[in-house]
């Protein structure tokens, strides 16, 4: 016998559940946080692979370049608001490095040396580009879609370069949300900054000369042997 509730169960559509959080760890597991992925992920977020020589560089300086790089150099990156980041444990081990002293802050587990993402220099300008490396422990492409952007295609390893795609598209979606951040506040609540002196949480490392170009060696070598 089927009861009223039964068929009023039946007849109801399964919701599907969706994740509200998306894990955030590094290798070992001493660093440990969530991104918020409970609401608009398709409007910001914008994931795209980056085959450009800084990305590559800073790969190689983790020491991890063989589960950051595909084959061709590329790192797939997910840029979101930071405000999306938290971290729950280990937040002592979170390190910052540059390039050079006008680069990027590329943020990093010191722990293990797993990437975590970069930002600028400022928080008020909000963005945070999440490696993928230290999301893996969650169904990245369920939490945020496939990479639709492709950039610095030229800078890949190998023949035939990977075509540039959905860069225009890319810029403007994260255009739109840095403005968006701007104007909700949303900025202000970064992980990577103090919300009171806005500097960074942990003192970025600017590599020397010297270390810069050793780097810089290493990558080119790297992209020469490269299969063709
Ligand atoms: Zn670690
Ligand atoms: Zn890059």
């Amino acid at each position: 016998m089927v009861t009223d509730q039964a068929r009023a169960t039946a007849s109801t559509p399964a919701t599907p559940t969706i994740p509200a959080t998306h894990p955030l760890r590094c290798s070992c597991g001493a660093l440990r946080g969530e991104v918020d992925v409970s609401s608009n992920v398709s409007r910001d977020v914008n994931r795209g692979i980056c085959y450009c020589r800084d990305c590559q560089a800073y790969a190689h300086f983790l020491g991890r370049e063989k589960e950051i790089l595909n084959e061709q150099g590329g790192t797939d990156i997910i840029q979101t608001a930071p405000r999306r980041v938290s971290f729950t444990a280990g937040r002592e081990h979170l390190a910052c490095m540059r390039l050079t002293d006008e680069g990027m802050f590329r943020w990093y587990a010191g722990c293990c040396r797993t990437p975590i993402g970069n930002t600028l220099a400022t928080d008020r300008m909000s963005f945070v580009g999440l490696v993928h490396a230290c999301l893996r422990s969650g169904p990245v492409d369920e939490s945020f879609g496939p990479a639709r952007m492709r950039a610095n295609g030229r800078s890949a390893r190998g023949e035939p370069k990977p075509k540039d795609e959905k860069i225009f598209a890319g810029v403007a979606r994260l255009l739109r949300m840095m403005l968006r951040e701007r104007i909700s506040g949303g900025w202000r609540h970064s992980p990577f900054f103090s919300p009171d002196t806005h500097r960074p949480v942990a003192a970025p490392r600017v590599l020397s000369a010297r270390e810069l170009a050793e780097l810089r060696a290493v990558v080119e070598a790297a992209s020469r042997t490269a299969p063709r």
